[in-house]
């Protein structure tokens, strides 16, 4: 347990509750899930699935019905090719992360993560006794890795990549050729396992989603994580699954199996229905998460000292504030990104997350996951905050 820290996540949304307690109005753009409501039609599946008395223990790997709609859509989204024994359906995309990770790394395996990355995959990695090698990107390449930097990475001790594409917290989004780029490297080496977590795909600004286990070659070492979170604003329903190669799918049901059994039947009987039917709510909600983005990257310009890529993907901004270390508003001096989300919460009343929790130290990840008059509100507090840091 020494190992492990609080998520600087759920530490700002703490620190928020703890405020608000005290009678302060704080404006949220720390979250980190869609503020809409799950669909009607979800709803109603849910329901009906109770009335029917879906209220046993499930397979745990998932009811056979779902992981074939899960298959259906990998084919038509993706045009993967999966069978229902390459599917395992969780409580959430967290716990399939756990699983493929507890599953394959060994004590001193390496794994490469590129930064900035979400806060779980080296905190999982750090339980498995894994060693996390990060790979920086940088705002010059929109936060991308590229196929050079990863061949210079890859060691014969690599067991395992990790990345997200939408990326949380960048907003990166690798387009076909830049994936292609990637695949050529793994290409030459075989040993090396991907997990591609892709829990934001629907939520993409740039156009199409291309999944790394397009390729052959890859397809047959990658674990592609998705789940109903995000596109289907289903956070507190806990549905997440993978696909993977038949030899991994079993050992994750298997410790699976002995941690949780299959999640939730009602939630499962909803997630038939929100996979198989059109997605027209799904569509609607990115629509406005677009308009909200095209305002933040309007403040992004205004806020001449934070310096931003344009989000392709996911809700949120990622500028680099590092201007503002040094600098004090006479009370209190700014030393890193910890320091400054710390000052924007207790004296701007913003709660954002600094970006040492999705490991590069100069960078704020606000979210757009907030209506607009929030989001302009929070927007107006951050500027009048810092025009007081001299
Ligand atoms: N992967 C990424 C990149 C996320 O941002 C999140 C949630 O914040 C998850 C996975 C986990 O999603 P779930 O709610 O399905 O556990």
């Amino acid at each position: 347990m020494t190992r492990f820290s609080e998520p600087e996540t759920l530490k700002m949304a703490r620190l928020g509750r703890e405020l608000r307690s005290q009678g302060i109005d704080i404006v949220d753009l720390s979250l980190g899930e869609p503020d809409f409501d799950t669909p009607q039609h979800i709803k109603d599946a849910a329901k009906k699935a109770i009335d029917e008395n879906w209220s046993h223990y499930t397979p745990v790997s998932g009811y056979l019905d779902l992981r074939e709609a899960i298959c259906q859509k990998f084919q038509k989204d993706n045009h993967l090719h999966y069978t229902p024994e390459n599917i395992v359906v969780s409580t959430g995309a967290k716990q399939s992360l756990a699983n493929a990770i507890l599953s394959i790394i060994d004590e001193g395996d390496e794994v490469i993560i590129p930064t900035p990355f979400w806060v779980t995959y080296a905190a999982l990695v750090d339980l498995a006794k894994g060693k996390v090698k990060l790979l920086k990107s940088t705002l010059a390449n929109e936060y991308k890795i590229t196929p050079a930097q990863l061949e210079s990475a890859i060691s014969p001790n690599t067991k395992l990549f990790i990345f997200s594409s939408p990326c949380n917290p960048s907003g990166a989004v690798y387009s076909r050729s830049e994936i292609e780029g990637l695949a050529d490297v793994f290409t030459k080496h075989p040993d090396v396992i991907i997990i591609s977590d892709e829990i934001y795909e629907y939520i993409n600004y740039a156009g199409s989603h291309e999944s790394i286990a397009q390729f052959d070659e890859l397809k047959k070492r990658t674990i592609v994580i998705n789940g109903l979170s995000k596109g289907f604003a289903m956070t507190g329903w806990r549905l997440g699954y993978l696909a993977a190669p038949v030899q991994i799918a079993k050992a994750c049901e298997k410790l699976q199996g002995q941690f949780t059994s299959g999640t939730n039947a009602v939630t499962q009987r909803a997630a038939i229905t929100a996979l198989t039917t059109p997605l027209d709510a799904t569509f609607e909600m990115v629509k406005e998460f677009r308009r909200r983005k095209e305002r933040v990257m309007e403040w992004m310009q205004k806020l001449e000292h934070f310096e931003s890529a344009e989000p392709d993907g996911a809700f949120y901004a990622f500028p680099r504030v590092q201007y503002y270390f040094g600098k004090s508003d006479g009370s209190e001096m700014i030393k890193d990104a910890d320091d400054l989300a710390m000052y924007l919460l207790n004296k701007g009343h913003v709660s954002t997350v600094t970006g040492s929790a999705f490991g590069d130290p100069d960078c704020l990840r606000i979210s757009f996951a907030n209506n607009m008059e929030k989001i302009e509100e929070g927007f107006k507090r951050i500027e009048s905050a810092l025009s007081k840091l001299r």
